[in-house]
Protein backbone atom coordinates (compact mmCIF):
# COMPACT_ATOMS: atom_id res chain seq x y z
CA UNK A 1 0.00 0.00 0.00
CA UNK A 2 1.52 3.29 -0.90
CA UNK A 3 -1.59 5.65 -0.51
CA UNK A 4 -1.54 7.32 3.34
CA UNK A 5 -4.67 7.17 5.21
CA UNK A 6 -6.15 9.56 8.07
CA UNK A 7 -7.71 9.04 10.80
CA UNK A 8 -10.49 11.24 11.04
CA UNK A 9 -11.85 10.85 14.36
CA UNK A 10 -9.65 9.20 17.39
CA UNK A 11 -9.38 9.83 21.19
CA UNK A 12 -5.95 10.62 22.11
CA UNK A 13 -6.52 11.84 25.24
CA UNK A 14 -8.10 8.57 25.95
CA UNK A 15 -4.97 6.37 24.54
CA UNK A 16 -3.04 8.70 26.48
CA UNK A 17 -4.28 8.06 29.89
CA UNK A 18 -3.31 4.12 29.04
CA UNK A 19 0.21 4.91 28.40
CA UNK A 20 -0.55 4.86 24.69
CA UNK A 21 0.14 7.74 23.14
CA UNK A 22 3.66 7.01 21.98
CA UNK A 23 2.46 3.88 20.59
CA UNK A 24 -0.79 5.13 18.86
CA UNK A 25 1.76 7.95 17.05
CA UNK A 26 4.44 5.79 16.03
CA UNK A 27 2.36 2.77 14.90
CA UNK A 28 0.09 5.20 12.83
CA UNK A 29 3.30 6.71 10.94
CA UNK A 30 4.17 3.13 9.95
CA UNK A 31 1.27 1.99 8.91
CA UNK A 32 1.28 5.16 7.05
CA UNK A 33 -1.22 7.04 8.83
CA UNK A 34 -0.38 10.50 7.87
CA UNK A 35 -2.83 12.59 9.82
CA UNK A 36 -4.97 12.14 13.15
CA UNK A 37 -7.78 14.25 14.44
CA UNK A 38 -8.73 14.06 17.80
CA UNK A 39 -12.00 14.60 18.99
CA UNK A 40 -13.02 16.46 22.50
CA UNK A 41 -15.70 15.52 23.87
CA UNK A 42 -16.05 18.73 26.30
CA UNK A 43 -14.27 21.57 27.33
CA UNK A 44 -11.86 20.27 29.15
CA UNK A 45 -11.10 17.01 26.68
CA UNK A 46 -11.19 19.32 23.95
CA UNK A 47 -8.45 21.46 25.76
CA UNK A 48 -6.12 18.29 26.54
CA UNK A 49 -6.70 17.33 22.75
CA UNK A 50 -5.54 21.10 21.59
CA UNK A 51 -1.91 20.58 23.89
CA UNK A 52 -1.56 16.64 21.91
CA UNK A 53 -2.17 18.82 18.67
CA UNK A 54 0.14 21.46 19.47
CA UNK A 55 3.22 18.89 20.67
CA UNK A 56 2.79 16.65 16.96
CA UNK A 57 2.60 18.48 13.45
CA UNK A 58 0.23 15.38 12.13
CA UNK A 59 -2.09 15.99 14.29
CA UNK A 60 -5.24 18.40 14.75
CA UNK A 61 -8.10 18.42 17.12
CA UNK A 62 -11.64 19.23 17.30
CA UNK A 63 -13.64 20.87 20.29
CA UNK A 64 -16.68 19.10 21.35
CA UNK A 65 -19.49 19.14 23.67
CA UNK A 66 -20.81 15.26 23.47
CA UNK A 67 -24.70 14.54 23.93
CA UNK A 68 -23.70 12.66 26.94
CA UNK A 69 -22.97 16.03 28.86
CA UNK A 70 -25.52 16.68 31.39
CA UNK A 71 -26.33 20.55 30.17
CA UNK A 72 -25.68 22.70 27.25
CA UNK A 73 -22.61 24.52 28.36
CA UNK A 74 -23.35 28.12 29.90
CA UNK A 75 -22.50 31.53 28.77
CA UNK A 76 -18.73 31.15 30.54
CA UNK A 77 -18.47 27.48 28.49
CA UNK A 78 -19.83 28.68 25.47
CA UNK A 79 -17.06 31.25 25.24
CA UNK A 80 -14.03 29.17 25.87
CA UNK A 81 -15.44 26.66 23.39
CA UNK A 82 -15.20 29.76 21.27
CA UNK A 83 -12.07 30.43 21.98
CA UNK A 84 -10.95 27.02 21.45
CA UNK A 85 -12.28 26.19 18.31
CA UNK A 86 -10.00 29.58 16.60
CA UNK A 87 -7.34 27.89 18.00
CA UNK A 88 -5.56 27.32 14.35
CA UNK A 89 -5.06 23.54 15.06
CA UNK A 90 -8.87 23.09 15.47
CA UNK A 91 -10.10 21.89 12.79
CA UNK A 92 -13.68 21.05 13.55
CA UNK A 93 -16.49 21.41 15.95
CA UNK A 94 -17.58 18.17 17.60
CA UNK A 95 -18.23 15.21 18.62
CA UNK A 96 -21.88 17.04 19.16
CA UNK A 97 -25.03 14.91 18.12
CA UNK A 98 -28.16 13.07 19.64
CA UNK A 99 -27.74 9.80 21.68
CA UNK A 100 -31.08 7.82 22.22
CA UNK A 101 -28.88 4.69 23.34
CA UNK A 102 -30.14 5.21 27.12
CA UNK A 103 -27.87 3.25 29.90
CA UNK A 104 -27.33 3.60 33.36
CA UNK A 105 -23.97 3.94 33.54
CA UNK A 106 -23.57 5.17 29.16
CA UNK A 107 -25.76 8.00 29.41
CA UNK A 108 -29.28 8.92 30.81
CA UNK A 109 -29.10 12.62 29.62
CA UNK A 110 -32.84 13.87 28.18
CA UNK A 111 -33.66 14.41 24.58
CA UNK A 112 -34.60 18.27 25.06
CA UNK A 113 -31.17 18.63 26.78
CA UNK A 114 -29.22 16.81 24.04
CA UNK A 115 -30.83 19.03 21.72
CA UNK A 116 -30.41 22.06 23.16
CA UNK A 117 -26.65 21.33 23.24
CA UNK A 118 -26.40 20.40 19.89
CA UNK A 119 -28.11 23.79 18.58
CA UNK A 120 -25.66 25.27 20.82
CA UNK A 121 -22.47 23.58 19.43
CA UNK A 122 -23.91 23.81 15.82
CA UNK A 123 -24.40 27.97 15.99
CA UNK A 124 -21.31 27.63 17.22
CA UNK A 125 -20.22 25.84 13.84
CA UNK A 126 -21.86 28.29 11.67
CA UNK A 127 -20.41 31.56 13.74
CA UNK A 128 -16.89 30.31 12.93
CA UNK A 129 -16.92 28.32 9.89
CA UNK A 130 -16.11 25.22 11.00
CA UNK A 131 -17.40 21.77 9.36
CA UNK A 132 -18.77 19.84 12.34
CA UNK A 133 -18.58 16.25 13.55
CA UNK A 134 -21.70 14.37 14.43
CA UNK A 135 -22.56 11.81 16.53
CA UNK A 136 -25.71 9.82 16.21
CA UNK A 137 -26.55 6.93 18.04
CA UNK A 138 -30.07 5.86 17.17
CA UNK A 139 -31.06 9.08 16.23
CA UNK A 140 -31.40 9.16 12.49
CA UNK A 141 -34.14 11.16 12.28
CA UNK A 142 -33.54 13.84 14.93
CA UNK A 143 -30.05 14.77 13.58
CA UNK A 144 -31.40 15.36 10.45
CA UNK A 145 -34.06 17.53 11.70
CA UNK A 146 -32.08 19.47 14.09
CA UNK A 147 -29.43 20.02 10.92
CA UNK A 148 -32.33 21.88 9.02
CA UNK A 149 -31.86 24.54 11.69
CA UNK A 150 -28.05 25.59 10.49
CA UNK A 151 -28.49 25.06 6.47
CA UNK A 152 -24.66 26.07 5.68
CA UNK A 153 -23.44 23.49 8.15
CA UNK A 154 -21.54 20.74 6.84
CA UNK A 155 -19.29 17.79 8.10
CA UNK A 156 -18.72 14.48 9.37
CA UNK A 157 -21.33 11.76 10.45
CA UNK A 158 -18.86 10.50 12.59
CA UNK A 159 -19.18 6.44 12.94
CA UNK A 160 -21.86 5.69 10.55
CA UNK A 161 -23.99 3.04 11.51
CA UNK A 162 -27.26 3.86 9.41
CA UNK A 163 -28.64 1.64 6.18
CA UNK A 164 -28.17 2.99 2.78
CA UNK A 165 -31.33 5.25 2.75
CA UNK A 166 -29.84 7.23 5.22
CA UNK A 167 -26.57 7.67 3.36
CA UNK A 168 -28.07 8.86 1.11
CA UNK A 169 -29.99 11.48 3.51
CA UNK A 170 -26.79 12.52 4.37
CA UNK A 171 -25.30 12.66 1.49
CA UNK A 172 -27.44 14.99 -0.09
CA UNK A 173 -27.37 16.82 2.98
CA UNK A 174 -23.99 18.04 2.47
CA UNK A 175 -22.59 15.33 4.87
CA UNK A 176 -19.76 12.95 3.80
CA UNK A 177 -20.28 9.76 6.06
CA UNK A 178 -17.41 7.90 8.43
CA UNK A 179 -17.28 4.45 8.62
CA UNK A 180 -15.53 2.90 11.81
CA UNK A 181 -14.50 -0.63 12.70
CA UNK A 182 -18.32 -1.50 13.01
CA UNK A 183 -18.23 -2.12 9.28
CA UNK A 184 -15.77 -5.25 9.82
CA UNK A 185 -18.05 -6.82 12.27
CA UNK A 186 -20.01 -9.59 11.29
CA UNK A 187 -23.83 -8.26 11.54
CA UNK A 188 -23.28 -5.00 10.17
CA UNK A 189 -25.32 -5.51 6.75
CA UNK A 190 -26.80 -2.69 6.68
CA UNK A 191 -23.63 -0.42 7.14
CA UNK A 192 -21.95 -2.52 5.03
CA UNK A 193 -24.35 -1.86 2.23
CA UNK A 194 -23.99 1.71 2.98
CA UNK A 195 -20.08 1.34 2.33
CA UNK A 196 -20.46 -0.33 -0.83
CA UNK A 197 -22.93 2.61 -2.47
CA UNK A 198 -21.74 5.61 -1.53
CA UNK A 199 -20.33 7.77 -3.73
CA UNK A 200 -16.70 7.68 -4.35
CA UNK A 201 -16.13 11.24 -2.74
CA UNK A 202 -18.20 10.76 -0.09
CA UNK A 203 -16.97 9.12 2.78
CA UNK A 204 -14.00 8.83 4.95
CA UNK A 205 -12.34 6.53 7.95
CA UNK A 206 -11.64 6.68 11.49
CA UNK A 207 -11.13 4.21 13.87
CA UNK A 208 -12.79 6.02 17.36
CA UNK A 209 -9.80 4.70 19.15
CA UNK A 210 -9.42 3.19 21.75
CA UNK A 211 -13.25 2.00 21.20
CA UNK A 212 -14.33 -0.26 18.49
CA UNK A 213 -11.55 -2.15 17.62
CA UNK A 214 -11.92 -3.74 14.05
CA UNK A 215 -11.35 -7.20 13.49
CA UNK A 216 -9.23 -8.74 13.37
CA UNK A 217 -8.11 -7.21 16.33
CA UNK A 218 -11.32 -7.44 18.72
CA UNK A 219 -10.61 -7.51 22.42
CA UNK A 220 -7.71 -5.45 21.92
CA UNK A 221 -7.38 -1.49 22.83
CA UNK A 222 -8.55 0.38 19.50
CA UNK A 223 -5.64 2.19 17.60
CA UNK A 224 -5.53 4.61 14.62
CA UNK A 225 -3.38 2.48 12.94
CA UNK A 226 -6.61 0.26 12.52
CA UNK A 227 -7.98 2.47 9.85
CA UNK A 228 -6.19 0.69 7.67
CA UNK A 229 -8.39 -2.31 8.36
CA UNK A 230 -11.50 -0.14 8.02
CA UNK A 231 -10.66 0.83 4.58
CA UNK A 232 -9.58 -2.90 3.50
CA UNK A 233 -12.64 -4.13 4.67
CA UNK A 234 -14.85 -1.29 2.29
CA UNK A 235 -12.35 -2.07 -0.59
CA UNK A 236 -13.43 -5.18 -0.40
CA UNK A 237 -17.20 -4.63 -0.68
CA UNK A 238 -17.09 -2.25 -3.19
CA UNK A 239 -14.36 -4.09 -5.32
CA UNK A 240 -12.17 -1.71 -5.60
CA UNK A 241 -8.30 -1.53 -4.97
CA UNK A 242 -7.22 -0.75 -1.06
CA UNK A 243 -5.02 2.27 -2.47
CA UNK A 244 -8.00 3.19 -4.46
CA UNK A 245 -10.03 3.72 -0.93
CA UNK A 246 -7.01 4.93 0.98
CA UNK A 247 -6.35 7.49 -2.06
CA UNK A 248 -10.57 8.78 -1.72
CA UNK A 249 -10.54 8.94 2.14
CA UNK A 250 -7.63 10.62 2.56
CA UNK A 251 -9.03 13.21 -0.40
CA UNK A 252 -12.37 13.71 1.08
CA UNK A 253 -10.93 14.20 4.36
CA UNK A 254 -8.58 16.80 3.75
CA UNK A 255 -11.40 18.66 1.70
CA UNK A 256 -14.18 18.40 4.57
CA UNK A 257 -12.00 19.08 7.55
CA UNK A 258 -10.20 21.78 5.32
CA UNK A 259 -6.77 19.86 6.18
CA UNK A 260 -3.52 20.89 4.74
CA UNK A 261 -1.22 18.32 2.73
CA UNK A 262 1.76 17.39 5.01
CA UNK A 263 4.62 19.45 4.49
ZN1 LIG B 1 -15.67 9.48 19.34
Amino acid sequence: MTEPLIDTHCHLVLLDERGLLHTALEGAAAAGVETIVTVGVDLEDSDRNREIAEAHANVWFTVGWDPQQSQPPDAAQRRALADLVQHPRAVAVGEVGLDLFFRPGYHETPLQVQQRSFLTMLELAAEFDKPVVIHDRDAHDEVIAALGHVPDVHGLMHCFTGDAVHMRRCVDRGFAVSFAGIVTFKHAGDIQEAASGVPADAYVVETDAPFLTPVPHRGTANLPERVADTAAKIAALRAEPEDEVRRRTTATARRVLRLPEPA
